[in-house]
């Protein structure tokens, strides 16, 4: 299958935006203090086609440091670096059904594993990749998520020194994962590599190239580069379907059938494999830390679309 012509794409992508611009429900996260100053009005949607196609509305070019959503893409380079059977059994691939940053979830699982989209296994994701030293995984990070971009990305100063100074339950996090031997690099360094990593500044438009490329076997559609083995792709997207929306992945999956990856900045991805990638942008969020604008513009372009992947016809 494919999406469908690009007059009709073009007039639902519009008619979301057009729908839930005034939606006012949600708060933005200030948990990182620079976070807060986000403006809740900001709405956009971008959708590329796996063909490369591409439509957007809204705030499209507005950058915004990418936080959660980068979580998959990390998870997709350690694949890369150690094949994906080591990395499941190293990282786990199970929903916990609790918070993002829990630490009871590690506690209470025998074999210490999580999933890499919670922040436990994905600071060990990030501890996975190629480097000796956090300089080289920084940039195995930053080189890697830049091929799925397909342009340069940078990092926000300003949101990597706020997450710093604020971050000390991920670090706790690193330690007790070291303490279990679950995590493979050093705890401090791997966290600050982490919190890097969450501060790359990206747009709408940005992440829906990034979807897109998850969405085509792990081809980007735009600048023609293979990112990583389709084999890879699939896995990652197996591991969106069940733990890409927080707490309410079981909820996302249930309404709208297709992976995604929310993060508290407000970005999402959703991913429709064969058709396409589509991306939204809307800082207030749900109790969860899901983009509410954001969940109600993806439902309606899933529905309109014909995008589930539980449908038949
Ligand atoms: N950098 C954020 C944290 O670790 C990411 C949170 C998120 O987007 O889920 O707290």
């Amino acid at each position: 299958g494919d999406l469908p012509g690009a007059d009709q794409v073009r007039a639902v992508v519009d008619d979301a935006y057009q729908r839930y611009r005034t939606d006012t429900s949600g708060t933005v996260a200030d948990y990182i203090p620079v976070l807060g100053k986000a403006s809740p009005d900001l709405f956009g949607i971008y959708v590329v086609g796996a063909r490369g196609q591409s439509y957007g509305v809204g705030d499209v070019e507005t950058t915004f440091s990418i936080q959660s959503v980068s979580k998959p893409f990390v998870f997709a380079l350690a694949c890369h670096q150690v094949g994906y059977d080591a990395a499941r059994h190293k990282l786990g691939v199970n929903g916990t059904g609790f918070p993002f940053d829990s630490l009871i979830a590690v506690e209470l699982n025998p074999a210490r594993t999580m999933n890499p989209l919670v922040n436990a296994g994905a600071i060990a994701a990030t501890s996975l990749l190629a480097g000796d030293t956090a300089e080289e995984k920084w940039q195995t990070v930053r080189t890697g998520l830049s091929m799925f971009a397909g342009r340069e990305l940078t990092m926000s100063t300003e949101v990597y020194e706020s997450e710093t100074a604020t971050n000390r339950r991920n670090r706790g996090i690193a330690q007790v994962l070291e303490s279990y031997g679950r995590l493979y690099f050093d705890p401090e360094a791997a966290t600050d590599v982490y919190t890097r990593q969450c501060s790359l500044e990206v747009t709408a438009r940005d992440l829906a190239v990034m979807a897109a490329t998850l969405a085509n076997g792990g081809m980007n559609p735009v600048t023609g580069v293979q990112v990583l083995a389709p084999g890879v792709c699939r896995r990652v997207l197996a591991v969106m379907a069940i733990a890409g929306l927080y707490e309410l992945s079981g909820d996302w999956l249930y309404e709208i059938g297709m992976p995604g990856k929310s993060g508290v900045s407000g970005g999402i991805v959703t991913v429709s494999p064969g058709k396409g990638g589509l991306a939204t942008y809307s800082p207030p969020l749900d109790d969860a830390g899901n983009s509410v604008r954001g969940q109600l513009a993806t439902k309606y372009l899933a529905e309109r679309l014909g995008l589930n992947l539980f449908a038949s016809e």
